[in-house]
C-alpha cells in the first residue's frame, strides 16, 4: 500500500489506520502505483481552532473519501493526539464506505486499549464520563469503551505499589505434541526435534539457577512464577517432577512464596493426574486447560489433535488435583467455528466454572497456513458477534473482564480479553502486559523484561535481554558454555536494580 501524508503525523499512525480496513496490509518502500496496489492520502489543515483532516483512500477500481474537524481541546489535549483523532475520524469515514466495515473499537489503535481508560480515570474521570470520552473521541462502540474501563479499574486494584517492586519469573518450554494449523510461534513439534527435550532441560535447569542467582543477589521479592509454551505438559510426568523440583529449589532458597505459580499445561492431550499431582504438590496454584473451541469438527480444522472429550476429561483431571485455579482458552472466529457452535462452546465451558475464562479472537500471521489459503475471513461478523457474546454470558455468570490486549491481523480487528472470577484473576497477565514490573526470563524465545518504578508522569523505563529464539540455537549456546549470557544478565540486573530498584 502507498501512503500519501501531507501534515504532522507518524505513517506508523496511519499504517495501523490502514490495517483496520485492509488487515494484513505491507508498506513496502519505493512501490509503485498499480491497479492492485491500494493507496491512501491524508491531509491535515490546523488554524487557531482546531485541525481539519481529509482522507481520500484506494482500493481496486473503488475510492472513497471522508472529511473531520477536530477542536484543539479535544482528548486530552495534546496537540498530536488531537491531529490523530482528525485524521482517524476522516480515515473512519472513508474506510467505512470502502469496506462496509464499521470496527468496534473505531480508530482506537495499540496494543491496549485499557491504558487510554487509566489515562482519563488517573486524571479525574469517573467510570462512566470515561467510557463516554473513549467512545466520542475513538469512535468506539459503547460495549468497547466500557470493556476498556472495567479492565483498567480490574488492573488498578490488582497493580499496588508493592507488585510495582517485585519481580516474576518465566520459564519457556518451546516443544509441543504436534502443530496446531494455525501457530506461528517456534514450538518445535516433529518427533525428531522432540528428542531434544533431555538436553534443552538440562541447559534450562541451569538457566533457572542463574536467574534466581540474581535474583538473589539484587534481594528481589518475587510475585508470580509462569511456565509457558509451546506446551510445557508435552514434558513426561518424570521430567515435568524434576523441572518443579528445581523450581522449587530455588524459590525456598531465595525464601519466597509467589502470590501466583501457573503452569500453562494448554493441550489437553497432554495432561494426566501424576503430572497435575506433580504439579499440585510442587505449589503451582494455577493451570491452564486450552480446548479453544468444543466443536469436534472446528478442532479437526485447526488441526488439534484432541477431542472436547479429551478437554472434558483433562479438565476433570485438573481439577481433583485441587489446583486453585483454572483457566480455560478459547478462540472466537476459528475457520469454520458459527455464532452457534462458538455459543455452545462457551456455554460448556461456562457450566464447568473455571476460575478463569481466556477469549481469544483468531489472529493469523503470515507464515501461517490459513493465509496461504485464504481460509482467514478478516471482515468475519461471527468473530464480533463471538465476543460479544462471551463478555455478556461471562458477566453474567459472575466472571469480571481484568486483561485485555489487542494484535495485528485479528478477525475484525477485535480483543483478547481474560475473564477472572473476582479475586482469581491470572496475575501474571497482568503484570506482563500492562508492564508493571521486571521480568526474569528461561529457556528459548524467552525475554528477559527489566522495568522501572514509575516517574512522576507514570512512564517506565523498560530494557530487554533476548534468549537465543529456537531450541537448538539455545542448546548450541549451552553446548558452548553459558556463562557470557548469565554474566550479561548478572551486569543488567546490577546495573537496573543497583540504582534503588531500578528508579
Ligand atoms: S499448542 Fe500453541 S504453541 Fe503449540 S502448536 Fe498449538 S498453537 Fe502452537
Amino acid at each position: 500500500m502507498i501512503l500519501h501524508i501531507n501534515g504532522a503525523l507518524k505513517p506508523y499512525y496511519v499504517q495501523t489506520l490502514c490495517m483496520i480496513f485492509l488487515p494484513g496490509v505491507k508498506f513496502p518502500e519505493g512501490e509503485e502505483p498499480g491497479e492492485d496496489i491500494p493507496e491512501a492520502w491524508v491531509a491535515l489543515n490546523e488554524d487557531g481552532t482546531g485541525v481539519s483532516a481529509s482522507v481520500r483512500l484506494k482500493a481496486g477500481d473503488r475510492e472513497t473519501r471522508g472529511e473531520a474537524r477536530t477542536a484543539w481541546g479535544a482528548g486530552n489535549g495534546d496537540p498530536d493526539r488531537v491531529r490523530k483523532l482528525a485524521a482517524g475520524e476522516a480515515f473512519l469515514a472513508a474506510g467505512e464506505v470502502l469496506t462496509g466495515i464499521r470496527p468496534p473499537w473505531g480508530i482506537m489503535t495499540g496494543v491496549r486499549p485499557a491504558k487510554v481508560a487509566t489515562e482519563l480515570l488517573g486524571a479525574g474521570y469517573t467510570p462512566g464520563d470515561c467510557a463516554d470520552a473513549i467512545r466520542r473521541d475513538y469512535l468506539t462502540e459503547p460495549g468497547k469503551a466500557r470493556l476498556a474501563t472495567d479492565v483498567s479499574l480490574a488492573e488498578s486494584r490488582l497493580i499496588t505499589p508493592e507488585i510495582r517492586k517485585q519481580v516474576s519469573v518465566y520459564i519457556g518450554i518451546p516443544f509441543c505434541p504436534t502443530r496446531c494449523a494455525y501457530c506461528s510461534f517456534v514450538s518445535y513439534t516433529s518427533p525428531g526435534l522432540l528428542k531434544l527435550i533431555p538436553e534443552y532441560l538440562d541447559a534450562l535447569a541451569n538457566d533457572v539457577d542463574g536467574v534466581f542467582s540474581v535474583i538473589r543477589e539484587n534481594g528481589l521479592e518475587i510475585a508470580s512464577v509462569y511456565i509457558g509454551g509451546g506446551t510445557p505438559t508435552v514434558l513426561s510426568a518424570a521430567q515435568l517432577d524434576s523441572l518443579l523440583s528445581k523450581i522449587g529449589e530455588n524459590l525456598e532458597k531465595a525464601g519466597a512464596s509467589p502470590r501466583e505459580y501457573t503452569l500453562e499445561a494448554g493441550r489437553p492431550d497432554t495432561i494426566d493426574a501424576e503430572k497435575m499431582a506433580s504439579a499440585v504438590r510442587h505449589g503451582v496454584t494455577r493451570v491452564s486447560v486450552n480446548p479453544q473451541s468444543l466443536s469436534p469438527d472446528v478442532l479437526r480444522a485447526i488441526g488439534r489433535a484432541h477431542t472436547p472429550e479429551m478437554f472434558f476429561d483433562a479438565y476433570r483431571i485438573a481439577r481433583d488435583s485441587g489446583v486453585r485455579d483454572i483457566n480455560v482458552d478459547l478462540i472466537a472466529g476459528l475457520p469454520g467455528d458459527t455464532e452457534e457452535t462458538f455459543r455452545e462452546t462457551l456455554d460448556g465451558v461456562a457450566a464447568l466454572d473455571p476460575e478463569n475464562v481466556t477469549v481469544h479472537t483468531f489472529s493469523v500471521k503470515k507464515s501461517s497456513e490459513f493465509r496461504a489459503e485464504g481460509r482467514f475471513e478478516p471482515e468475519s461478523l461471527t468473530a464480533a458477534r463471538s465476543v460479544d457474546y462471551a463478555e455478556g454470558a461471562l458477566r453474567g455468570a459472575g466472571y469480571l473482564p481484568y486483561y485485555m490486549y489487542r494484535q495485528k491481523n485479528t478477525v475484525g480487528n477485535l480483543e483478547n480479553v481474560g475473564y477472572a472470577k473476582p479475586g482469581h484473576e491470572g496475575l501474571y497477565n497482568v503484570y506482563m502486559m500492562e508492564e508493571v514490573h521486571s521480568i526474569l526470563a528461561s529457556g528459548a524465545h524467552a525475554v528477559t523484561k527489566f522495568v522501572s518504578l514509575p516517574a512522576p508522569d507514570g512512564s517506565v523505563r523498560i530494557e530487554r535481554l533476548f534468549q537465543p529464539k529456537y531450541p537448538y540455537e539455545y542448546l548450541r549456546e549451552y553446548r558452548e558454555g553459558a556463562g557470557a549470557r548469565l554474566a550479561a544478565l548478572r551486569e543488567a540486573a546490577r546495573g537496573f536494580f543497583g540504582k534503588g530498584k531500578g528508579e
